[in-house]
């Protein structure tokens, strides 16, 4: 008698006043709560406002009888699970079966026996409560499948039926040929191909031996959409152990698998080109290795490196510079994917043989080379590819390309040696010009090793002060006064002695450590001044070689103020000597922060000027206080012709921009007087001094020693 309801809300229809009466009575006493309706018409009124739980319901009223108030209630939403038992006459089978044709519930035969009524009312409650239940755990049952994308089957096995959800139906396409008549071949014409044995399989050892099983596999929608669905199923065994059907659910994961996929190819290639990258290039490269080690073949890898990517980057902006880069890729891809390799490998292997290791260098791996000469082939044509004009948004650009080449096993037995060597066969490339090619040397790795060797040296010499600072006097050439001084960084090597800054600097450009390098400079530099005025000697600004890195560092400003703050002297003392390069890069952040370090008192002075990039219309917006001729024009400045033009044209720009012009390198004194002669005093120079050491240069300042005087030389204008 469990769960037997002894509430809810009745509703009684019947024309005999007397039968309600009764029922409605005996019910009351049951404790139910009961309405009274005495017509068909009135019971509908009364259900579209209310709610019941279970209708009684007299099959003979004037007007509608009770069938037809009981189809109608059926069409309604709310009365299609309604309990509707109906009060039919004695023994009258043919009443009865009406009653089931039009929806009843249940019936009972008039006269009514009262005490059995309350019992029937509660059973037909009971069974209309448990309906709902089931209904409602059904509709969250496909609620919750519907939301993992998941569908059941079952696959009777005595009759080969095979029956699926709702959801297994939408998940397979809504017009699925396999619910119903389905069979086991059209089923597993449908699972991708790849997967088709495995499936099989693992149904086969379901059907025959009941094994249950959990698979992943590809699934072909009669609309052409490919579905990755996880399965899991199991047999149902009769009695007798026998197994009659096998259920199981099958659930669609495509966007999980689609998701694994990108972050496995993000984690593969490179996101800008779309090329493999270091790391998948080396994995591959590992496998087709060990290849060419079993079959004894040759292969090669090769660097590639755009020459001067740079410039064209900072010129054209870092958009089209990718656009750059990825019609690089395309062309090498499309260049080794029709090479000749391709007769020999399928399309899949030769595809991943480019990658972008990074910024504008690329490598490629070539399989089953036959001579050496065959790479260099190869990477000729990849350099004539790369050279073919490219228009990209609205600029026309040729791009060349330098390349490395590492043969294996001539040149080395792993991916990683190979690899190494092409990159350094991609340096002596680099320095030996645009568009060169080079095989590796050992000679190569020998010179790559020294140089590594002296990073670690030169890092270690930063930190333990072994850098010295050399001291170069400006001097004012018609009055043989010292106008001020150059620092020059040395290294003293405990092997090779006094390194000048040519042995070093561009390897320190090379490996980041201009940077500390520029730091110890500043800082040693301001020291120094410090020292030499708590001698009691003439304050004297000091010229200071800032390197692009160091000057490109966002924080620059704070670092030249905080080191003469240090050293106790003025900005005023300093002049930084930067190079031309930088006026090409980013001019309008170039420009700002040039005026910050000019609020803050540096003086600013533009390094071998004449030997870059920049217009001379350019330096009209930089903030500059002086200029310095390189000694490349000074060299020959007296013979006329070229150089002596460009010298005389800075000396003018200096004067018509108000800035200093200071001639470097001068060692004679036709140079001296030439240079005087057309108004430029401030000379640098052997003929003067050459860079000194801190004693020796305090020695001169102590002094106070003038330097001879120059006479100018009145010299032809070498343009007349
Ligand atoms: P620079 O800034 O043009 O320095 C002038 C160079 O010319 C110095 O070479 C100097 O010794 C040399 N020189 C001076 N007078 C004459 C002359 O009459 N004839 C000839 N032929 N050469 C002369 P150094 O000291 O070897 O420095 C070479 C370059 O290294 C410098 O060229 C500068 O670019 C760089 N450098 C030197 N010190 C530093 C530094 O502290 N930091 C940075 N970033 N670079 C530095
Ligand atoms: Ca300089
Ligand atoms: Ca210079």
């Amino acid at each position: 008698m469990r769960n037997i309801p002894a509430h809810g809300r009745l509703l009684i229809v019947d024309d005999d006043l007397m039968v309600r009466m009764l029922a409605s009575e005996s019910l009351r006493h049951a404790g139910f709560e009961v309405s009274e309706a005495d017509c068909g018409e009135q019971a509908l009124e009364m259900f579209e406002e209310q709610d019941f739980d279970l209708l009684l319901l007299d099959v003979m009223m004037p007007g509608i009888d009770g069938y037809t108030v009981c189809q109608r209630l059926r069409q309604h939403e709310r009365g299609k699970w309604l309990p509707i038992v109906m009060l039919t006459g004695l023994n009258d089978s043919d009443s009865i079966e009406q009653a089931y044709l039009s929806g009843a519930t249940d019936f009972i035969t008039k006269p009514i026996n009262w005490l059995l009524l309350t019992q029937r009312v509660r059973y037909g409650l009971r069974a209309s409560h448990a309906i709902a239940e089931v209904t409602r755990s059904q509709q969250s049952l496909a609620h919750a499948q519907r939301l993992a994308r998941m569908g059941s089957w079952e696959w009777s096995l005595s009759d080969a039926r095979f029956a699926c959800s709702d959801e297994l139906r939408q998940l397979f396409g809504s017009d699925w040929k396999l619910a119903g008549a389905a069979t086991v071949e059209l089923f597993l014409s449908m699972v991708r191909e790849s997967d088709r044995a495995a499936v099989n399989a693992a149904r086969q050892a379901l059907m025959i031996n009941g094994q249950p099983y959990q698979i992943s596999y590809g699934f072909c929608r009669p609309d052409g959409a490919l579905r990755e669905v996880f399965e899991q199923a199991e047999a149902v065994r009769d009695g007798s152990g026998r197994i009659v059907k096998i259920e199981g659910f099958t659930q669609d994961i495509s966007e999980r698998v689609e998701a694994q996929q990108r972050i496995e190819h993000l984690a593969l290639h490179d996101g800008l080109t779309g090329l493999a990258n270091r790391q998948f290039f080396a994995q591959l490269a590992e496998v087709e290795l060990e290849r060419a080690r079993r079959e004894k073949s040759l292969c090669a890898i090769l660097h590639l490196d755009i020459d001067h990517f740079k410039s064209f980057n900072d010129a054209l902006g870092d958009a089209v510079g990718d656009q750059l880069l990825c019609a690089v890729a395309k062309r090498l891809s499309v260049s080794v994917r029709g090479a000749d390799l391709l007769a020999l490998n399928p399309p899949m292997r030769a595809a991943e043989m480019v990658s972008r290791i990074d910024g504008d260098a690329f490598t490629v791996l070539i399989l089953e080379v036959r001579v050496p000469d065959q790479a260099a082939m190869i990477a000729e044509r990849l350099q004539q590819a790369i050279a073919r004009p490219l228009s990209v948004d609205g600029h026309e650009v040729v791009l060349t390309a330098s390349v490395g080449i590492a043969v294996f096993p001539r040149d080395a037995d792993s991916v990683e040696a190979l690899s190494r060597h092409a990159e350094q066969a991609l340096y002596v490339a680099k320095a030996a010009g645009p568009s060169a090619c080079r095989f590796f040397d050992e000679e190569m790795n020998a010179a790559a090793s020294r140089k590594l060797h002296l990073e670690n040296e030169l890092r270690q010499a930063i930190a333990e002060n072994a850098l010295r600072l050399y001291f170069q006097p400006k001097v004012d050439a018609a009055s043989g006064r010292l106008a001020g001084a150059e620092a020059l960084v040395r290294w003293e090597h405990p092997q090779h002695g006094l390194l000048g800054p040519g042995q070093f600097i561009p390897l320190a450009e090379e490996s980041g450590l201009i940077v500390a390098l520029g730091e110890w400079v500043l800082a040693t530099a301001a020291r120094h001044l410090r020292q030499w005025t708590d001698a009691g000697l003439e304050p004297l600004r000091l010229s200071i070689n800032l390197a692009s890195p160091s000057f490109l560092q966002e924080n620059i400003t704070e670092k030249c103020c905080d080191a003469v703050r240090c050293a106790g002297v003025s900005p005023q003392q300093l002049i930084l000597e930067l190079t031309e390069s930088l006026l090409v890069v980013d001019a309008d952040n170039t420009i700002a922060r040039l005026n910050e370090l000019r609020a803050r008192g540096f003086a600013l002075s533009l390094d071998d000027f004449g030997t870059g990039f920049s217009s001379l219309s350019y330096l009209k917006r930089f903030p500059l206080d002086e200029l310095k001729i390189d000694r490349s024009f000074v060299a020959d400045v007296t013979k006329g012709g070229k150089d002596a033009a460009i010298a005389l044209s800075i000396i003018e720009l200096g004067r018509q921009f108000g800035m200093h012009v200071v001639a470097e390198g001068v060692e004679t004194h036709a140079q001296a007087g030439f240079l005087l002669a057309h108004g430029c005093r401030l000379q640098q120079g052997y003929l003067f001094s050459a860079p000194l050491p801190p004693d020796r240069f305090e020695a001169l300042l102590r002094n106070g020693d003038r330097f001879n005087p120059c006479l100018p030389v009145p010299t032809r204008h070498p343009t007349s």
